[in-house]
C-alpha cells in the first residue's frame, strides 16, 4: 500500500488544526461585529429618524405661527383702517379663534395698555393679578410700541399653573401707536393641536427653558428613553426648546429570532469546526500509526529471507514478499495475480505440484509442512519447505492461503555433505581399526599360511617316497584346502570390513555380527589373554546395516580388552551379553578394565578424545552416530564389579 505523499506531515498538521479554531473565532467575531453594525445602524437610523421628525415639528409649529402672525397683522391693519373697529375686532377675533383652537385669547390694548377688548373676555384680569407674569406683559408691550414690529413675550404662567406665550402686533393709527393686538398661546393647548398623534405615539415632546424648566409635554407612549433631540422653540424664541425623547421601541421579535438563530449557527458551527477538527486530529493520529506501521511491515519484509506467498481461495497469488521473488527470481509484477501452473513450477512435475496445490486448497496441507521442487527464473531448480496456514481477514473471514517458503536447497546439500563426511569417517575409522589389528590379522593369516605350507612340504616328502599312493597324499591335500580355506576367510572378512560402502540397512541376525566380531578379535584376545564370554539368545532378525554395527561391537570389544592391560590375567575378562525387549534389545560389552572418572565419561563421546597415546579418539563418537543412525542409543556405565559396560540399544520392528 503506498501512502499519499501529499498527506499531512506533523508541522502541516498543527496549521491544519489551528484554521478550524481561527476560523471559528473570525466567524464569531464576524457575526459579533455584524450584529453590532446592525445595531449601529439602526441607532443612526433612528437617530436620523428623530432629526428629521424633529424639524418637521417645529417647521410645523413655525409654520402655525407665522401663519397666525399674518392673519393677526392683517386684522391690526384693517383695525387702523376700519371705522366701526370694536366691531370688526369681535369679529375677526372670534373668527380666528374659531379656526385657531391653540389660541387661547386674544386682546385689543390701547397706547397705554388699558384693554380695549378681549375675546374671550375676563382672562386678562386673572394674569394681571400675577405680578411677574404683568412685568413680562409690560415688557412684551414696551417692545412692541418700540420696535414697531410683532413681539413674542416670554412664557408666563397663568393662575401659577399653565404656561403661556403671547405675541403682541403695534398697533398704529395714522402713524401713531395706537396699543397692540396680543394673542395669548397656551403651550400645552399648542402642543395639543399641532403635534400630531402618531409624533406623540413615537416621542415625546416638552417645551423647556434653558434652566430645563418643563412648560408643557405631550407623549402617548411610556417606556426607557433612548434618544433626544433639542431644538430652539423660536418663535416665541426666549431660551425655549423643544425637547424631542425618542422611546425604545419593542425589539422585532422576528428580528430577536434572526439574532438568536444566527447565534446558534455560529455556535453550531464553531461545533462543527471543533469536532472536523478533532477528526483531523483523529485522522492525522491513524495515518501516523499507520505510516509507522507500514514503515515496521516493509522493514519487516525487506528484512525477510523466508519467502511469503498469499493466495485466494482461487488460488491465484495475491502477495509475495521480496525474499519469494528472489527466490524464485520473478518480479511481485510477474506473479501477482498469477493462476496455475505457476511460472515457479519444475514442468516435468506439473501434475504433482497441481496435485499437492489442490490438497493446499482443500485445506489438507500436512501441519507439519512439506518439501516441494520449484524453478528459479533461470531454469535453476531448488528445493523449498513450506508451511501452508489460512489467511483470515479483519473479519474473520477464510480469504486464502498464506504461505512461508523456504528454500532449502543449500541446507540439504550441507546435509548430504555432512552425511557423506561422516561416511567418511566411519570409513576411516574402520581403516584405523583394521590398521591397528594388521599385526594381529597379520599372524593369524600365518598360521593356516604355515599350516599350508608343511602340509605342503609333506607332501612333496611324500610324492618322493617310491612308495606313496595318491590316498597318502589325500589327507594331507584336504587339510591344505582347509587351511586355505581358513586363510581365504580371513582376506574376506578384512576384504569386507575395509570395503566401502553406501550404508544399507537389510534384516541381519545380531549373533551373527557378535561372531563375525570374535573372528576378528579372538587372535588379539588370545594374545592378551583376555577370556571372551559371550551369551546370545534366541534373537529376531532386525534391519540394520551389519558392517556397520560389526564396526560399534568390535570398537568397544577392544576397547574393553585394552582397559584390562593392567587387570590381573585372572579377571581379564568380556563379556557380551544380548538382552530382548519388547521393542528393543540391549548388547551389553562390559569388561574389568580401568574403568573411567566422571570427566572421561563426560567426554566420552566427544570426536577426537582420547586417553591413549596412539589413539585417535574417533572410535566412541562413530559408534554413536552409528547406533543413533540406526535409532538405538549407546552409553557408559561403570561396572559394579570394576570396569565399564557399555550398552547398545536398537529397534526390533516387528515383522
Ligand atoms: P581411542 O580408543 O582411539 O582412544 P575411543 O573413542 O574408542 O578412542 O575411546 C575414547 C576413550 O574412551 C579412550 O581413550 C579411553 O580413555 C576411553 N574408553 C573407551 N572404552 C573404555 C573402557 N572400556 N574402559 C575405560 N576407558 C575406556
Amino acid at each position: 500500500m503506498k501512502l499519499s505523499p501529499r498527506s499531512a506531515t506533523p508541522r502541516n498538521l498543527r496549521w491544519f488544526l489551528a484554521l478550524p479554531k481561527f476560523g471559528s473565532i473570525l466567524l464569531i467575531v464576524a457575526v459579533v461585529t455584524l450584529l453590532w453594525l446592525l445595531h449601529q445602524n439602526e441607532l443612526e437610523e433612528e437617530r436620523t429618524g428623530l432629526i428629521k421628525d424633529v424639524l418637521w415639528l417645529e417647521q410645523i409649529l413655525r409654520f402655525q405661527l407665522n401663519g397666525n402672525e399674518e392673519r393677526l397683522q392683517q386684522l391690526v391693519y384693517d383695525l387702523a383702517a376700519s371705522n366701526d373697529r370694536n366691531a370688526l375686532f369681535r369679529l375677526r377675533a372670534k373668527h380666528l379663534l374659531s379656526i385657531n383652537p391653540e389660541i387661547s385669547q386674544i386682546s385689543w390694548l390701547d397706547a397705554k395698555r388699558n384693554e380695549v377688548d378681549a375675546l374671550p373676555s375676563g382672562l386678562q384680569v386673572k394674569t394681571d393679578t400675577n405680578e411677574a407674569g404683568s412685568a413680562v406683559r409690560q415688557r412684551a408691550f414696551e417692545m412692541a410700541r418700540r420696535i414697531g414690529e410683532p413681539v413674542y413675550s416670554e412664557p408666563l404662567l397663568l393662575n401659577g399653573l399653565s404656561a403661556v406665550f403671547e405675541v403682541s402686533l403695534p398697533i398704529y393709527i395714522d402713524r401713531r401707536f395706537a396699543g397692540t393686538l396680543t394673542a395669548t398661546y397656551p403651550l400645552q393647548t399648542l402642543l395639543n393641536s399641532q403635534v400630531p398623534w402618531w409624533f406623540a405615539e413615537k416621542y415625546q415632546v416638552v417645551v423647556v427653558d434653558d434652566n430645563d424648566t418643563e412648560y408643557a409635554a405631550k407623549s402617548n407612549i411610556k417606556g426607557t428613553p433612548s434618544l433626544f433631540y433639542e431644538l430652539p422653540f423660536d418663535p416665541p424664541g426666549h431660551g425655549l426648546k423643544l425637547h424631542v425623547t425618542s422611546y425604545k421601541s419593542a425589539v422585532n421579535p422576528l428580528q430577536r429570532l434572526l439574532a438568536i438563530a444566527i447565534m446558534v449557527l455560529a455556535v453550531g458551527v464553531f461545533w462543527s469546526l471543533w469536532i472536523v477538527r478533532d477528526l483531523m486530529k483523529k485522522r492525522s493520529q491513524t495515518e501516523q500509526a499507520l505510516r509507522a506501521e507500514h514503515a515496521f511491515r516493509t522493514a519487516m519484509e525487506d528484512s525477510l529471507t523466508v519467502g511469503m506467498r498469499a493466495r485466494d481461495l482461487h488460488g491465484g497469488i495475491i502477495y509475495v514478499n521480496p525474499a519469494f521473488c528472489k527466490m524464485t527470481g520473478f518480479t511481485q509484477d510477474e506473479l501477482f495475480r498469477a493462476k496455475p501452473p505457476m511460472p515457479y513450477w519444475v514442468p516435468e512435475q506439473i501434475d504433482e505440484t497441481f496435485a499437492i496445490h489442490q490438497a493446499v486448497l482443500a485445506g489438507n496441507a500436512p501441519k507439519e509442512g512439506f518439501e516441494i521442487s520449484f524453478r528459479r527464473k533461470n531454469g535453476e531448480h531448488f528445493d523449498a519447505l513450506i508451511y501452508e496456514a489460512k489467511l483470515i481477514d479483519g473479519n474473520g473471514q477464510h480469504t486464502g492461503w498464506m504461505a512461508s517458503v523456504i528454500d532449502i536447497s543449500e541446507r540439504k546439500r550441507a546435509a548430504e555433505l555432512a552425511r557423506q563426511q561422516q561416511e567418511q569417517l566411519q570409513f576411516t575409522a574402520r581403516l584405523v581399526t583394521m590398521g591397528e589389528m594388521a599385526s594381529t590379522l597379520a599372524h593369524e593369516l600365518n598360521q593356516p599360511l604355515a599350516a599350508i605350507s608343511s602340509y605342503n612340504t609333506g607332501c612333496l616328502n611324500l610324492m618322493d617316497a617310491t612308495d606313496c599312493t595318491i590316498a597318502d597324499i589325500r589327507p594331507a591335500m584336504e587339510k591344505i584346502g582347509i587351511q586355505a580355506q581358513r586363510a581365504g576367510k580371513i582376506i574376506r572378512r578384512v576384504h569386507d570390513f575395509v570395503r566401502k560402502s553406501a550404508p544399507k540397512r537389510a534384516p541381519c541376525q545380531i549373533a551373527d555380527v557378535i561372531d563375525d566380531c570374535l573372528g576378528f578379535i579372538e587372535a588379539d584376545a588370545r594374545k592378551r589373554h583376555v577370556l571372551i564370554n559371550c551369551t546370545v539368545p534366541e534373537l529376531p532378525d532386525i534391519l540394520a546395516d551389519r558392517l556397520m554395527l560389526e564396526q560399534v561391537l568390535l570398537n568397544l570389544m577392544r576397547n574393553a580388552m585394552e582397559a584390562m592391560a593392567n587387570t590381573t590375567s585372572a579377571n581379564r575378562r568380556l563379556e557380551i551379553s544380548v538382552l530382548l525387549r519388547s521393542e528393543e534389545m540391549e548388547i551389553r560389552v562390559s569388561d574389568r578394565g580401568c574403568g573411567m572418572t566422571d570427566e572421561i565419561k563426560d567426554k566420552l563421546f566427544t570426536a577426537f578424545f582420547s586417553t591413549k597415546p596412539e589413539g585417535m579418539g574417533i572410535g566412541l563418537s562413530v559408534c554413536r552416530s552409528i547406533v543413533e543412525f540406526h535409532r538405538g542409543r549407546l552409553w557408559a556405565e561403570s561396572n559394579p564389579e570394576g570396569g565399564m559396560i557399555f550398552h547398545v540399544t536398537l529397534p526390533v520392528e516387528k515383522q
